[in-house]
């Protein structure tokens, strides 16, 4: 179960809503029971009912059960697209391994608004769903160019485009350190786009094949290649 408090053994989490409810109405859990509680930054702990009630209760939590599994050091940047496949994303790269997910506003992108409350809810899904103990903060939609003009030069970014080198061949070599992966939308990169791109040094372009894979194949092939290289 995902809670936002901190754990930490003897901590007692409250919980209220539709958590209790799960829990204590439809679960039937007592005073007693175990339960496993993770929060995304804490590992996982097991904890204790204290109290169970119809409005709520509480759980204290008891030992850790799973140290923090922290991901490498890699961010997604990419376009949002429609809603399911914009959600198939965030939950593919929680899968794969990222410290953050950035979708982002391109001169093509189909999307001029997410929810990122609506995606964040889907990270955290997705971590409980793999047993992941992390979960990627979703960052808020911003423009491409204010990303890149404020950008670290510390972290390479792997850009997919058209490209002859291969993100194997492009990766040989490479420290792991701070990475982001860039995805375009369904229309790609404008041509103003991809100037700044070339210009930025940080920038590794790479091909992810000869066929035009759709953004979504694209995010999951790109970070499976990168986790291979880099990751741990
Ligand atoms: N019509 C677009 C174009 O010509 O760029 C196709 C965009 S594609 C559907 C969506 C995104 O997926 C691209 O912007 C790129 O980031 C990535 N992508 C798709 N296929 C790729 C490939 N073979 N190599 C590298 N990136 C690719």
């Amino acid at each position: 179960l995902y809670v936002e408090q901190p754990l930490a053994p003897g901590q007692a989490v409250a919980l209220s809503g539709d958590q209790a409810h799960y829990l204590f109405s439809v679960m039937r859990l007592a005073k007693g029971a175990a339960v496993a509680l993770f929060n995304g930054r804490d590992g996982e702990w097991r904890a204790e009912v204290a109290e169970a009630g119809k409005r709520g209760g509480v759980l204290v939590c008891d030992v850790q059960t799973k140290p923090l599994l922290m991901p490498p050091d890699l961010w997604l940047i990419f376009a949002p697209i429609k809603k399911a496949r914009t959600d198939f994303i965030v939950e593919k790269a929680v899968e794969l391994g990222v410290r953050r997910i950035l979708p982002v506003q391109t001169r093509h992108t189909n999307s001029e608004r997410i929810r990122q409350d609506r995606l964040q809810a889907h990270a955290v899904e997705a971590a409980e769903q793999c047993g992941g103990t992390y979960v990627p903060e979703v960052a808020d939609l911003v423009a491409l160019d204010r990303l890149l003009a404020g950008w670290d030069a510390g972290r390479r970014i792997l850009w997919c485009d058209e490209s002859r080198l291969g993100v194997s061949e492009g990766l040989a070599g490479e420290e792991p350190g701070p990475w982001a992966i860039l995805i375009g939308p369904e229309g790609g990169f404008s041509d103003g786009e991809k100037a700044k791109l070339r210009g930025l040094p940080a920038v590794l372009p790479v091909s992810l094949g000869p066929r035009i894979l759709r953004a979504d194949t694209a995010a999951v092939a790109a970070l499976t290649l990168w986790q291979a290289a880099l990751g741990d």
